[in-house]
């Protein structure tokens, strides 16, 4: 048969076709597994299928050792040839199939044009599936055309020819006749011609020529004495015979027959032996294929596996890169960190140094306003006191405010630094609340009275008469709270309600309301105006604020740990609530009120001594201080004090402390120095808390602040004079 011819080129084509591989790293070289194809291909042909299979088998595994996909296919190839042969067709097309895989793997395009070759043989001769043997002959047509391989390229061609015309089909098998008659050279073997003729002459007896046809059919049988393979022979004469007996010539056709039957009889015998053979081995046929199977299982979970552990140190590599990455990027964030804290550090000591200089700014600044303002505040007030006549003028009571104003804006900024700065402490003093809300009161009466509005105070009577606490914080919150009240109320009422809320300990927890029914704050508006500098719903005529009121009523609040509630609605009103524990301890005040209760009153006449640089303010100090009947010396720096301190002798000394040349602590200390026991008190305009502790280590007796309420200074005079001498007659 035609197929035969096409296996036994596989053998010789394996040299040919075996692309020079180099040698892999193992026990096993290439040229072994060559070998060993070779062998099984021998053995094949000499039709030993035990020998060619044990050996095809072992190049199979040794193949997939080195990962050879072009002597995996070839030897699965040799392998499909052998079931094929041996009849076990189902066998032959699943190697040959494995073949054809690993074929295109490897894209070798003779391995890919044989084993289409062969699978087309198997199934249009064995199967008799004439339409997949065309397609796998036309496979393997295309593949041959890839790399003009003539012989095959003819081969395949016959093949096509023989498929189409055994179905009947002349016309689509004539285009490959006629190619084979152009390329008869390519086709090599005596049976081939045989092929060729008698196809040739069922061709012509198709078309009805019968001379032509006769003449090819003889030509066919001329060679039946010198081929080796009669299959091919035995076609031709039954060709023939059908042809002789379609013309006619009974007696010749059944002659054909004859030798067509005595052929087939002798391969008939062929294939019995070949058959003996095979029932030798087809016990272990099963078993083979199990064993191929594992081997190509084996490989495949052995690269799975090296799959596996490839992935497995990559993995670990990865891992590893990664845990490094962590380890310089955590070195590197500690290097960060260390430069952060440095920098961290610089910045804070950058802030504390910007908060140390703001601190002095403000306090500097409050102290040059002071000073001026003293003096304004001072002669307007000398000027109104000896000109009683100017008491109408509107241009010195505006002067009036505009100084007061100033004043009460130095004061709260510098108030706002002190608690931003948390250099506010709450003082434990004893008060009355009712005293209290009276002096705010009629202090704001004035105010009242400008917008026609009435000041209502209820206070609970079950709020204990004294009661201990920071009561100038408390008068500054309600003073604020109530003169922001009477500002935005007109013909209206104001009430300030403080109620006992509840009592835990000695503490009484006061609640206090400040109501009016004004202007009222709209909704927007209600969390802004805690803000500093924040002013909303203000006529330019109402000018009488800094904005700065609420904001320190609120962190006042803050100092007493508590909040400040607000409740407003535009055009009805507004109240401020809030709750303050007060101490009630009367041990505690009766204590503090017999230290308070010392006679003051004096009417004898002092000497004082005026230590002061500023000519204004020596103006407006002198005259406060000679009204009362006060003798005073007025000197301009801590030298000339030192100076007439030596020859003259002073009830007190009030002595500025910011002066040009000796400031008044180093004065202070050199008098001291000088054993002159004399009260100093500190006039100044620096805030108390400020320069306190200098002040007491100079020596000072006490601080006045500048501007002062002239009642107050007196109150220290006489109490500080009245001290000293009654420590004088002890002495
Ligand atoms: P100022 O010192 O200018 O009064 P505040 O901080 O005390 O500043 O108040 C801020 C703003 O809050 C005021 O300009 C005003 O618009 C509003 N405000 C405060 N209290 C009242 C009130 N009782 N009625 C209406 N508006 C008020």
């Amino acid at each position: 048969m035609l197929q035969y011819k096409f296996c036994f080129l596989v053998f010789v084509c394996l040299h040919l076709f075996c692309p020079d591989l180099s040698a892999q790293n193992s026990a096993v070289t290439i040229e072994t597994v060559k070998n060993l194809t070779q062998q099984s291909c021998d053995y094949l042909d000499e039709t030993n299928y035990e020998k060619s299979l044990k050996k095809s088998g072992l190049a199979l595994k040794y193949a997939f050792d080195l990962k050879n996909d072009t002597l995996i296919a070839r030897n699965y190839n040799i392998i499909g040839i052998n079931f094929h042969d041996l009849g076990e067709l189902d066998k032959a097309v699943f190697f040959y199939k494995k073949a054809l895989f690993y074929a295109e793997k490897s894209n070798i395009v003779s391995l890919k044009t044989m084993i289409t070759s062969n699978l087309g043989n198997l199934y249009f001769f064995e199967k008799k599936m004439y339409s997949e043997g065309i397609t796998y002959y036309k496979q393997s047509l295309k593949f041959g055309q890839q790399q003009k391989y003539q012989k095959e390229i003819a081969i395949t061609n016959l093949n096509l020819v023989w498929s189409y015309f055994k179905i009947g089909n002349f016309k689509e098998g004539l285009p490959y006749l006629q190619y084979i008659n152009e390329h008869q050279n390519d086709l090599k073997g005596k049976s081939d011609d045989i092929a060729l003729n008698f196809l040739n002459g069922m061709y012509w007896s198709h078309q009805n020529e019968n001379r032509k046809a006769d003449q090819y059919f003889l030509k066919a049988l001329s060679q039946n004495k010198s081929v080796d393979d009669k299959q091919d022979l035995s076609y031709a004469y039954l060709e023939y015979s059908k042809f002789l007996d379609k013309i006619g010539k009974h007696e010749q056709a059944y002659d054909n027959l004859v030798l067509y039957n005595k052929i087939t009889d002798e391969l008939f015998n062929k294939s019995k032996l070949k058959k003996a053979s095979k029932a030798g081995i087809s016990l272990e046929l099963a078993e083979y294929k199990r064993h191929i199977e594992k081997i190509e299982n084996e490989k495949t979970s052995q690269t799975q596996s090296l799959k596996k552990s490839r992935i497995i140190v990559i993995l670990f590599i990865l891992i590893s890169f990664i845990l490094l990455f962590l380890i310089v990027t955590l070195i590197k964030n500690i290097g960060l960190k260390k430069k952060h804290n440095l920098e961290l550090l610089e910045a804070k000591e950058i802030a504390e140094e910007a908060s140390t200089l703001k601190t002095q700014f403000i306090s500097t600044i409050s102290h040059e306003l002071r000073t001026p303002l003293y003096g304004v505040v001072g002669i307007t007030n000398m000027l109104l006191e000896e000109h009683k006549e100017l008491s109408q003028s509107q241009h010195l009571s505006a002067l009036k405010f505009s100084a007061r104003y100033l004043l009460s804006l130095v004061n709260d900024i510098l108030q706002i630094n002190k608690i931003e700065e948390n250099k506010v402490v709450l003082e434990s003093l004893t008060f009355n609340i009712s005293d209290e809300i009276t002096v705010i009161r009629n202090s704001l009466s004035f105010l009242a009275q400008k917008n026609n509005n009435k000041i209502n105070v209820d206070i609970d009577e079950a709020i204990p008469e004294y009661l201990i606490g920071d009561k100038l914080r408390l008068g500054q919150i309600l003073m604020n709270l109530v003169s922001n009240a009477l500002k935005f109320t007109k013909d209206g009422e104001v009430e300030i309600i403080v109620k006992l809320n509840k009592i835990e300990g000695s503490f009484h927890y006061l609640d206090f309301l400040i109501k009016d029914n004004g202007v009222g704050i709209a909704a927007v508006d209600q969390n802004k105006i805690f803000e500093k500098f924040v002013q909303v719903g203000r006529k330019d005529e109402d000018y009488q604020g800094t904005g700065l009121g609420l904001s320190i009523v609120k962190r006042l609040l803050g100092l007493f740990g508590s909040s400040i509630t607000l409740e407003s609605d535009l055009g009805a009103g507004t109240s401020f609530s809030f709750v303050i524990p007060f101490e009630h301890d009367p041990l505690k005040t009766r204590k503090i009120i017999e230290n308070i209760e010392v006679d003051l009153t004096s009417n004898d006449i002092y000497k004082i001594l005026i230590v002061e640089d500023n000519l204004i303010n020596q103006l407006v100090t002198k005259k406060i201080i000679e009204k009362n009947n006060f003798i005073c010396k007025v000197v301009d720096d801590g030298f000339a004090a030192l100076k007439i301190l030596e020859k003259e002798e002073f009830d007190l000394i009030l002595m500025d402390i910011n002066m040009p040349l000796m400031n008044g602590f180093e004065t202070t200390k050199r008098i001291r120095l000088l054993e002159i026991k004399t009260p100093v008190v500190a006039l100044t305009a620096f805030d108390k808390d400020e320069i306190t502790h200098e002040a007491v280590s100079a020596g000072m007796n006490d601080i006045i602040v500048k501007p002062f309420e002239p009642v107050k200074l007196f109150k220290i005079l006489n109490y500080l004079i009245t001290e000293s001498k009654s420590a004088k007659n002890a002495g």
